[in-house]
């Protein structure tokens, strides 16, 4: 049984210039626990008027805020941590309830936005420019970075509540004024946070709050006072916003879909191989942008690896989140199980399905969305679904006669969001390292999710821009820089 009850239904407000706010939208839409079909509150879908006055909340707060000095900027971050840290189990019962992964998984999101926050206290530090004296006699330079200004980010459905965290913090640490526009499908995750930002103690205008859609999106886009957009989603919306936002001069950071391989050698160590690969595939009902959705096994590791991944999927055990034990959710809408379930007929008549995880019955979850974890075997080099990004709980194996084989699949694959390599040769994980065509590399990793310290990268379709979200990458995107080069006449000083 689910330990917690469903929120009261509730209208989602936006947070304005400090206040929270009850749109005036005319359009809402229901906010639906994947797990079993309630509708636990209303979204407003927020048009031109409400999302330009957040812009101009954020407009107004900025000019004091880019005056506030760093080390006093990052204050209110030190307590967001502390905040976050205590109601970390609060606000993973509540991303369970509205995207459906296990409260475990979204405990981990929650400790990733935690780990952001930290690495965004470094600003002081890490927004630091650079100078040298002398460039030519009695000539120095110098190069600073200031902020933008307004910036907006704009999130997906499957992690509520760390993907807003790959901005938020290093956003406002820089001295920019923030939008966020969350998945209206998950906007709740983003309200209870906000409550705490709200007690963070920033000045009003810092961090905003809009709901909605595509209409908020496009107003985010058009409107001359943002300057930059950090987006993360599919493929076809990063391209779109990508371009609109490059169209109206904005700078952009997309990241898009995926389609992530992971290769296994006949020499890896196939009993941690199959644990971590059955994690990646089928976690977060494989509704991650780095989980695994082809493995291709090469040589004599395709029988092995067949039978024991097939073994370790048939055993996960699939439900409501929030119940004892439950290692997988379901996939976050209806229209999302159909999808998938139809990706899984085209899988079967291209190939073999070994796990058909499609008719799913869940005690009490018949009005969930659940897909169980499925396995799909002997596709064709040129199989339709072996570059679909299906986005829930299907692995897809694939067979190549060599490394080199492999490699030239992945070549293919208009994505390049995470590759992984299991094996235990160091010459064959460096050879891999060094080609593979992806920005995020797995080594024995079935999830290879970059520290905050890191960059969030990602390549091809997978990416739109030059700056990647989280670290240093974070502070470039969110800065502008600036170099002044300075003479002072030396006899000027000899008067003092
Ligand atoms: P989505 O593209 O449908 O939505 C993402 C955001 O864009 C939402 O806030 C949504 O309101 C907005 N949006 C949707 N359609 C729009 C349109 N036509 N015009 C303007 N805005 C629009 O993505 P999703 O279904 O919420 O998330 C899943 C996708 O995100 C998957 O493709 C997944 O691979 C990808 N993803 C990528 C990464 C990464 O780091 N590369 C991380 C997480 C998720």
């Amino acid at each position: 049984m689910s330990t917690v009850a469903a929120p009261p239904l509730t209208k989602v407000p936006n947070y304005i210039n400090g206040k929270w706010q009850d749109s005036t939208s005319t359009d809402w839409q229901d906010v639906i626990n994947p797990a079993n079909g309630e509708v636990v509150a209303r979204v407003p879908l927020s048009g031109v008027a409400e999302v330009s006055k957040a812009i101009d909340a954020a407009a107004a707060a900025y000019p004091a805020w880019r005056r506030t000095p760093p080390e006093d900027r990052i204050q209110p971050l030190f307590k967001l941590k502390q905040l976050l840290e205590e109601h970390i189990d609060g606000l993973a019962r509540i991303i369970t309830q509205e995207n459906g992964k296990t409260f475990a998984e979204a405990k981990a999101e929650l400790r990733r936005a935690i780990e952001n926050v930290e690495v965004a206290c470094g600003i002081p530090m890490m927004m630091q420019g650079y100078n040298l004296e002398d460039v030519a006699r009695g000539i120095d330079e110098t190069m600073i970075r200031q902020p933008l200004g307004v910036v907006a980010a704009i999130t997906p459905f499957n992690f509520p509540g760390m993907i807003p965290f790959w901005f938020l913090p290093y956003a406002i640490a820089c001295g920019n004024t923030l939008i966020v526009k969350p998945s209206e499908r998950v906007p709740l995750t983003m309200r209870h946070a906000f409550e705490l930002l709200e007690q963070a103690g920033l000045p009003p205008g810092v961090v905003n709050l809009v709901n909605g859609g595509k209409a908020a999106v496009d107003t985010l886009l058009d409107h001359p006072k943002v300057r930059a957009i950090s987006f993360v989603g599919s493929t076809p919306v990063a391209k779109y916003i990508y371009a609109r936002a490059g169209a109206n001069g904005k700078r952009a950071q997309c990241q898009g879909g995926a389609k992530n391989h992971v290769i296994v050698l006949p020499d890896a160590d196939m009993k941690m191989a199959t644990q971590i690969i059955s994690d990646s595939a089928f976690g977060c009902a494989g509704q991650r942008c780095l989980a695994v959705s082809v493995a291709i096994t090469v040589g004599e590791a395709q029988k092995t690896f067949r039978d024991s991944i097939t073994e370790a999927a048939s055993s996960l055990r699939v439900g409501n989140g929030l119940d004892e034990g439950v290692q997988m959710g379901p996939v976050i809408t209806r229209q999302s199980k159909s999808r998938v379930e139809s990706l899984i007929e085209v899988g079967a008549r291209e190939g073999k399905v070994l796990l058909d995880g499609r008719q799913a019955r869940i005690p009490g979850g018949e009005n969930g969305n659940f897909v169980k974890p499925t396995v799909l075997d002997a596709l064709p080099a040129n199989s339709e679904l072996a570059d679909t990004e299906i986005f829930g709980p299907v692995l897809s194996l694939v067979h190549a006669d060599s490394l080199d084989d492999a490699l030239a699949f992945l070549e293919r694959s208009a994505y390049g969001n995470q590759a992984s390599l299991f094996t235990s040769s160091g010459a064959a994980a460096r050879r891999f390292r060094y080609d593979a065509p992806a920005g995020n590399i797995g080594i024995n990793i079935g999830v290879a999710a970059p520290m905050a310290y890191f960059p969030f990268s990602g390549w091809k379709d997978s990416f739109f821009g030059v700056q990647h979200g989280q670290g240093r990458d974070a502070v470039e995107f969110y800065t502008e820089k600036k170099v002044v080069v300075e003479r002072w006449a030396a006899e000027h000083s000899r008067k003092f």
